[in-house]
Parts: C-alpha cells; structure tokens; sequence
C-alpha cells in the first residue's frame, strides 16, 4: 500500500474522540443508617468542579487501556479498571464489540472523594457511544452510568444535581452562582467501603445522625446566594468517620479556618479537603497560604459549577 492509500485509510476510519470529564464534590452528604441489605441511602448534593480528567477513544481492533497522570503504574488497567468496565458494559449492552484504546489522562487524585473513578467511567460512556456511533440519549447513558457506580450518573451531567438512592438517582438542580474552591489533597488515600463502615461503626457508639434536610441549601443555590450564604449550610455526615480514620485531617480541616476560608468541608469520602473562598482573588491567596503551610500533597485552586462529561 503506498503512502497516500495508507493516509487515506486513516482519514477515512473513525477519528479518536476527546471527553473532558470533572471531579464532583458534595455540597452536601447525608448517610443513612446501614441498611439490612448493607446499603445505605444518600441525600446529596452534587456539584461538578473545575479538575479535569480527560478520557480518548481511539479506533481499534479489541479493548485495552493506559493511564497517564494520577495512578500511572498504580491503577490497574484491565477489568479492574472503572472505565474498561464502563467500555465492557457498553459494548455489552449496544451489542458491538469492545473494540476501543481508551488513554486516560488523570488529573483527578486517586481515592481522594472526588470520584475520579467515575468521572472516568462517565467519560468513556461518552466517548465509546460517540466512537461507536451509538444511537443513545443522555438519558440511556446515564442509566447505564447508574450500573457502573453510584456517582457515575452525576459525572455524566456535571453542574448541580440532588442525588438519591445511593446517590445514582440524579435530579438537576436550579444553581445561578459560581463558588470558588481550594481543593487541598491530603496525603495517601481513603477507601470508601472503610469510611462507610467507620460510619457505622461510630453510629453504633450513638456517634453522628442521618441529616436528610437539603431544602435550605437548594433555596440557596437557586437564589446565587454569595459564599457568605453557602458556608454554614455545607455538610457532610461522612466527616467524622474520616477524621476518625485520619486524624492529621483535623489540622488540614483546622488551617482552612485559620487563613481564613469561608468554610471547610470534608469532600466525599476524604481525604481530600474543601476550603470555601469568596471570589477567585481570596481563593488564589488562600490556596497560596495553604500551599506555604506544606499540609497537603496537591492544593488546587477550582471553581463550580461546570459542565458534565464533554467532547471537546
Ligand atoms: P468517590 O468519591 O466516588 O468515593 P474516590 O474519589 O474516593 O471516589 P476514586 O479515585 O474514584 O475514589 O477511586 C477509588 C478506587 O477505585 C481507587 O483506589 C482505584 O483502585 C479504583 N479505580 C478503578 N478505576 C479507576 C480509575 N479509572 N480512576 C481512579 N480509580 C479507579
């Protein structure tokens, strides 16, 4: 095959397909008690922040996968892996073959409550249909997304959403305003299934409540009220048992008050912490005071809301 043939080849086959996908946080995180089935119900309130991970499908004769940035050498890439598995079900589900190189660029930490998993599931749900020139609604993606994991959906629509269930029942959410975020990732890692049994563990001590009250917190989001508003009405009912589990959190948790955040907040499962800033000035001097003070492996100066899984 001479060179223009082989080019042409190319140009003709289908092109890779680039999905920007962001971290979520939980403005709000209430846990049910343990449920005789092991489960527990969730009450949340999602946004999707400014930190990206990217996720490219590219044509191929059969799946593979390779990751660079956080976790390169560390995640597995096969079936362990949260985005094969979303490439396996997809394929599985639209009845075509699996045949995608999924490269994943990560900038999302690992285990870090930001759902980095599944924003790369949720990318390569997008990518894959797109890839494969699947007919499927949002809609359908999302209820496929809610088979891979719980914040799968969410990572999908991005901006603001009230989670149910186990957090994959999504509900859009009226949000006007822009927050300002300094994400400081806490040294090592925190497994979600050993926060939610430390969760129990504490309640059956007669430690902590189920707090399933959002409404005033979505009044707030509907109205653009400003961080002042916002502050006082973040929760999350998961803190303590990740406290409780890494007490060198009360310190990170700590510093955010003292340089002066608007509030601090535990994100998701830990141990990654939030600092609510005013606008984007105290947030850049906030992340630079909270760099000097040397507590946390990343500090990240973000904002949100922002759109869900993109193509871009
Ligand atoms: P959540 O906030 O949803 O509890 P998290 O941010 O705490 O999630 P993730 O980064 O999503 O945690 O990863 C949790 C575990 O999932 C990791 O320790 C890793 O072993 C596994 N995992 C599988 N696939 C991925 C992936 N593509 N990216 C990150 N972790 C993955």
């Amino acid at each position: 095959m001479t060179e223009v043939a082989i080019l042409r080849e190319d140009r003709d086959g289908p092109a890779p397909v680039r999905v920007r996908v962001p971290a979520k946080i939980n403005l709000h995180l209430g846990v049910g008690d343990r449920r005789p089935d092991g489960f527990h119900d969730l009450t949340t309130v999602y946004q999707a922040v400014s930190l990206y991970d990217e996720v490219i499908a590219e044509p191929a004769g059969h799946w593979s996968a390779e990751v660079t940035g956080e976790g390169a050498g560390v995640l597995p890439v096969d079936e362990r892996n949260l985005a094969v598995r979303a490439a396996l079900l997809l394929a599985n589900r639209a009845g075509v073959p699996a045949a995608v190189r999924l490269r994943l660029h990560k900038r999302i930490p690992l285990a870090g409550g930001l759902a980095g998993g599944s924003a790369d599931a949720a990318g390569t749900l997008l990518a894959c249909a797109r890839l494969w020139e699947l007919d499927l609604t949002r809609d359908e993606l999302v209820e496929i997304a809610a088979d891979l994991g719980s914040d799968v959906p969410f990572c999908l629509l991005g901006s603001v959403a009230l989670g149910t269930g186990h957090g994959e029942r999504v509900e859009p959410v009226d949000a006007v305003g822009q927050y300002h975020w300094v994400v400081a990732v806490a040294d090592g890692e925190l497994s979600t299934p050993a926060v939610y049994g430390e969760v129990d563990r504490l309640r059956d001590n007669g430690i902590g409540r189920y707090h399933d009250e959002v409404a005033p917190l979505l009044s707030v989001l509907a109205a653009g009220g400003d961080a002042d508003r916002l502050g006082p009405l973040l929760h999350n009912d998961m803190a303590e048992a990740a406290v409780s589990l890494r007490p060198g959190l009360a310190e990170v948790l700590a510093a955010g008050a003292s340089d002066g955040a608007v509030a601090t907040l535990v994100s998701g499962s830990g141990p990654t912490v939030l600092y609510l800033a005013r606008d984007e000035h105290h947030g850049h001097a906030l992340a630079a005071r909270l760099r000097l003070r040397g507590l946390a492996r990343q500090i990240h100066y973000v904002t949100g809301p922002v759109a869900g899984a993109v193509v871009c």
